[in-house]
């Protein structure tokens, strides 16, 4: 089969990927988690979700990547109308999201791995039950804290043996510490092409040498909570561009992702957010201002975004 990205609406020829968001979410629900008591949601209202990605496509948007998981709100066919109501091509994540928020029906602490990534699998090959709707990348799985648990482990394990067998790569959740390096090792011990996995949520970390870490192993290093407003990120946003130029100058350029991790009402245009646009109308003008020329803002918006959904 030729090389294709597999989106909601079908596999589709790689070059029509064109400005990608490769991590988002248009639809989350974390009530049931334990604990959660703070968090609000992401509306399932359908007609307010579409009138923001419309807004991506009306600035030169094309594509958008929903790592919603099972068990905190993906909606396969909720995803498919999405693409066909705005015309943004929509690829949607299959996984488990990270120990805390594993639906009690996955069982992940009593499947083995090989159980486990066959599920992946019969996912990519028929299309989630009843759907028809296939996914094309392996994310967000993570590690709730700065270490990887048992189980998560397993479903590391278990994404690593599903991208091997179908071409998907893997997009991670890794926040405020090196843990990407131990996801790395675990792929890495499954024989997984350190290309096809992004290591995520790299802005909750902002240290040089990590980056370098992740980089020097052939990894792509994702900045993904861009416009995000819930604590420092307004502040600390001068010091991230810098460490993106430094990677830029490095020359990782081929590696690096950008996105906005929307994933809650307060993000969206609507209640006076950034919407699916942040990079657009803000972050991508700061990088202009920083002297980062057009040829590395497509490399970063639409040829690594392009290259990791592209199924080989
Ligand atoms: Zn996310």
């Amino acid at each position: 089969m030729a090389p294709r990205v597999m989106s909601v609406s079908g596999p589709i020829p790689p070059e029509r990927v064109g400005f990608t968001l490769p991590h988002e979410h248009t639809g989350i629900h974390l009530w049931h988690v334990p604990d959660r008591w703070d968090y609000w949601e992401l509306t399932p209202d359908e007609l307010t979700i579409a009138d923001e990605l419309r807004d991506f496509r009306r600035r030169g948007g094309s594509t958008l990547v929903d790592l919603t998981p099972p068990g905190v709100g993906r909606d396969p066919d909720r995803l498919r109308r999405l693409a066909t109501r705005t015309g943004v091509q929509v690829v949607m994540g299959t996984g488990w999201y990270r120990q805390s928020y594993y639906p009690a029906e996955a069982l992940i602490d009593r499947r083995s791995v090989d159980d486990l990534a066959a599920e992946l699998v019969a996912e990519f090959t028929d299309g989630v039950a009843g759907t028809g709707v296939h996914p094309g990348i392996l994310g967000e799985i993570g590690t709730d804290k700065p270490w990887m648990t048992a189980q998560e482990e397993r479903v590391h394990r278990a994404a690593a043996r599903a991208s091997k067998a179908t071409g998907m790569a893997i997009s991670t959740h890794a926040v405020m510490s090196p843990v990407g390096l131990d996801q790395l090792r675990i792929f890495d011990e499954e024989g997984v092409d350190p290309r096809r996995v992004v290591i995520g949520h790299a802005d909750s970390y902002p240290v040089l040498d990590h980056y370098l870490a992740v980089l020097d192993r052939g990894a792509n290093l994702e900045f993904d909570f861009l416009g995000h407003r819930f604590g420092t990120e307004e502040a600390a946003e001068p010091r991230l561009v810098q460490l993106v130029v430094e990677l830029l100058e490095r020359g990782y350029a081929g590696q690096l992702l950008l996105s906005q991790d929307v994933c809650h009402n307060s993000q969206l245009k609507a209640n006076e957010g950034f919407g699916y646009t942040y990079l657009q109308q803000h972050f991508l003008p700061t990088l202009r201002t920083a002297a980062v020329g057009e040829g590395e803002i497509r490399q970063m918006t639409v040829d690594n975004p392009r290259r990791v959904l592209t199924i080989p």
